[in-house]
């Protein structure tokens, strides 16, 4: 039964099922009330058996979240809602840092604060994303490993800001400023003109994934820089949601480019665009386009993309603006529905940039040829299927695009290690990547995603896991198997077992007559009995769901192998071959090797070779193979490196400061397995004391008629308290330098202190 006094802070129930903390108030007839942490008062009864007594470190908070006493998921919502509130935003457990997005800009990434963090052990200072930066590099130095740092969160949670706070710290410390240096910072301007948009969730939203490995001197200076990319969100291109954009930068040029440039091109206004005006909003409030474009055109000169290149890159941007501007026009011919494209400046236009016979454009566009009896036939396209046929000509041209650019930045900043200095080299590397996808619809893009999260999820348990029985092993601690939940499993059935999710989409793939509902049935054939699998309601249904580490998630199945094969018609192939446009061609490089060298050209993937439509051919990547090997090679590299995690979370859906949506936060937190961590630490021994810090604060508990602190260790005192407060046959433990307690037992400790004061 738990007594309330005024001033007391408790714990009480609340909507999230999470309970929240309250302060007592007691009036002066003596009529208690509770002021919840969203300030709403609540009256009770004197007694409440509900209630319960918040532990004292939950009052005013902690920097680091391993010291609460309340160590579950209240204990950790109400400590980065307080924090948040004043204005604290980064909190750790353990070395692991939360960020919670301010969205203000804060004075706390001055030069001062560099210099301030520089060269300080983890801990020393409050929680900062400098001083994570700090420890990578002062690690990598000291004990010459590489080190990476896994960022994530949801978009609009702050991975991409860390990511650059990150990258600003480390150029700062590296020494003086370096033209490599530079190149790698202005790398990222480029990346974001090509791969951000503004979405309803994130202004600044990044539509791929990144890992940038910054390659260091055995002094410490860059040296150089490579980036991988992965996943860019082609869709976009094509089409946008209410309220949102295509890349920012076909708005950039639009707005910034001279008039001359633009009368060269034919460009006129955004709004003007199909592909820019869908979601109506052509303009983002609190960004400057001409400012930002600008920008983006020094950081292009800087990372030595010539003036000819820069050129090129703009008319294929122009290219796709008409292309999206054609009108198709349905046509019936001998009982066949067709379609003409409607002559105009637009049509006209995208033909001469393309570099292209308008003719041949248009054939390529409005007809798909097959091959019968060695024998090349072709088919008219209706309008729609031409529309989509053209649809995904601009999403390849983008999507090469984009990759081109990355390895031409590449190719500029990443210096392979020469020979002498090959051993002496270190990286530091920040992987920003997308975090957990659960929308109300969910498709193959989000099982990719999430595919992607549940590598990063495994890869995080392994590690803290891992830690923290090393931690055991230092001190010599025995102790039981920490039991916590493994989403191997889940991984299993998406990736590894035979037959694996993953499998079956990319096998139903290949097959010529695979579609979405033969996909399901094997699926549910294969899984039916997992527990990982949730199979659709009925037969009806196309919706299967994944039990995530974050929660199960349904997926629409529609259009799933579609997006997996990511095919580009032979037609459009072999146009790019008629092409004199020679970047154009140079982003299709691949795709032209493989259609020369095919017979049979009936449809193309991605990234090479061709869609094969029997298996005696060799199999071709589709996009989930790709995806899968890239993340094969990052989850290599990260297991080389000693890894650093910073969890992003974001207060609100509305981008406003000083907003916390506990609901929101709370779903955050279990996404990002942070009571998966909570759950670890409780497992262990949350508490660690080193025997000097113990015996400063328990001094009152120690019997010096037992153990005299004049004569004994720290260690001997540390254990006589122990012994004496705690029961000996108690799951505590002396290690070799700390005193390793469960929480009950700090919670008794602290009672006892209090008694004794
Ligand atoms: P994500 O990459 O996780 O989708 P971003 O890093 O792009 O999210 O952050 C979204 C927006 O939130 C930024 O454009 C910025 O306005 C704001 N923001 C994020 N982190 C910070 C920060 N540390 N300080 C101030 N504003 C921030
Ligand atoms: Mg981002």
């Amino acid at each position: 039964m738990v007594v309330l006094r005024q001033g007391d802070y408790v714990w009480m129930d609340s909507s999230t099922g999470v309970p929240i903390g309250a302060e007592v108030r007691v009036s002066q007839s003596g009529q208690i009330q509770l002021v919840d942490d969203q300030g709403k008062e609540h009256k009770v009864k004197k007694q409440d058996s509900s209630l319960k007594h918040m532990h004292a470190s939950s009052i005013n908070g902690v920097d680091d979240m391993i010291r609460l006493g309340d160590l579950n998921e209240a204990g950790l919502l109400r400590n980065l809602l307080i924090r948040h509130r004043e204005g604290t935003i980064y909190t750790y457990t353990g070395s692991i840092l939360v960020a919670v997005n301010p969205y203000h800009l804060l004075p706390i990434y001055t030069p001062e604060q560099v210099q301030l963090y520089t060269n300080r052990r983890l801990g020393e200072l409050p929680p900062h994303v400098f001083a994570i930066a700090d420890s990578c590099f002062f690690n990598m130095r000291r004990s010459r490993q590489d080190q990476c740092c896994i960022i994530s969160g949801e978009s609009g949670a702050g991975k991409t800001e860390s990511t650059k706070l990150m990258l600003q710290f480390l150029a700062a410390v590296s020494g003086q400023q370096s033209w490599i240096e530079q190149q790698v910072l202005e790398a990222n301007p480029i990346l974001e003109a090509f791969g951000n948009a503004k979405t309803i969730r994130n202004d600044n939203s990044s539509r791929f994934g990144k890992y940038i490995d910054i390659q260091f001197s055995k002094g410490g200076a860059i040296e150089g820089a490579r980036i991988e990319q992965y996943l860019l969100e082609k869709s976009r291109v094509c089409r946008q949601a209410q309220e949102e954009r295509n890349y920012h930068i076909f708005y950039y040029m639009l707005m910034g480019m001279q008039a001359e440039q633009k009368k060269m091109l034919c460009l006129s206004n955004a709004v003007k665009y199909n592909y820019l005006n869908m979601g109506k909003c052509t303009s983002c409030e609190g960004r400057d386009d001409v400012k930002e474009y600008a920008h983006f055109c020094s950081a292009m000169k800087i990372l030595t993309f010539t003036k000819n290149d820069s050129w090129e890159i703009h008319k294929l941007l122009a290219a796709i603006l008409h292309l999206g501007n054609i009108d198709f026009e349905a046509t019936i011919s001998n009982n066949l529905e067709g379609c003409d494209i409607i002559t105009s400046t637009h049509f006209k236009m995208a033909a001469q940039l393309l570099e292209v016979d308008i003719k041949t454009l248009e054939t390529s566009l409005t007809q798909r040829s097959f091959m019968t009896n060695r024998e090349s036939v072709s088919k008219p396209l209706s309008s729609d299927q031409a529309s989509d046929g053209r649809d995904a000509f601009v999403k390849a041209i983008y999507g090469r695009l984009f990759v081109w650019i990355v390895e031409k930045i590449n190719s500029t900043i990443f210096k392979p290690p020469s020979e002498e200095s090959n051993d002496t080299r270190n990286s530091i590397g920040l992987l920003d990547i997308f975090g957990f996808e659960n929308f109300k619809q969910n498709s193959f893009e989000q099982l990719c995603i999430n595919f992607a999260n549940e590598q990063l999820q495994q890869f995080f348990v392994k590690h803290v896991f891992k830690m923290e029985q090393e931690e055991y092993a230092n001190e010599n601690i025995v102790w039981k198997h920490i039991d916590y939940i493994d989403n191997q499993g889940t991984l299993d059935v998406l990736a590894s077992k035979p037959l694996n999710i993953l499998s079956l989409i990319d096998e139903e793939s290949h097959f010529p007559k695979g579609t979405d509902t033969t996909l399901l049935q094997k699926m549910h054939n294969c899984h039916e009995k997992s527990r990982v699998y949730i199979p659709p309601k009925n037969s009806h249904d196309k919706t299967f769901g994944i039990e995530h580490f974050a929660g199960p998630v349904y997926y629409d199945s529609k259009g799933f192998l579609e997006k997996n094969r990511d095919a580009l018609s032979s037609d459009l192939i072999m146009l790019v071959e008629t092409s004199t446009n020679k970047l154009l061609k140079q982003i299709f490089h691949s795709d032209l090797i493989n259609v020369k060298s095919n017979a049979n050209p009936n449809m193309i993937t991605s990234k090479n070779s061709l869609h094969q439509m029997t298996d005696t051919k060799k199999r071709v990547p589709t996009l989930c193979g790709q995806f899968r090997q890239s993340l094969d090679s990052l989850m290599k590299t990260l297991t080389a490196c000693q890894p650093y995690f910073i969890r992003c979370i974001k207060p609100n859906d509305f981008k406003k400061p000083m907003l916390f949506d506990r609901e929101l936060c709370l779903r955050q937190l279990r996404y990002l397995g942070m009571m998966e961590t909570i759950r670890i630490r409780k497992a262990g021994y949350p508490i660690r004391h080193t025997f000097q810090q113990f015996l400063d604060r328990y001094r009152v508990l120690l019997n010096s008629v037992i153990c005299d602190p004049k004569k004994e260790s720290a260690k001997a005192c540390s254990e006589s308290i122990c012994k004496n407060v705690l029961s000996d046959g108690d799951d505590w433990k002396i290690g070799k330098t700390k005193v390793f307690l469960k929480d009950f037992h700090d919670t008794m400790l602290e009672l006892k202190r209090d008694k004794a004061l």
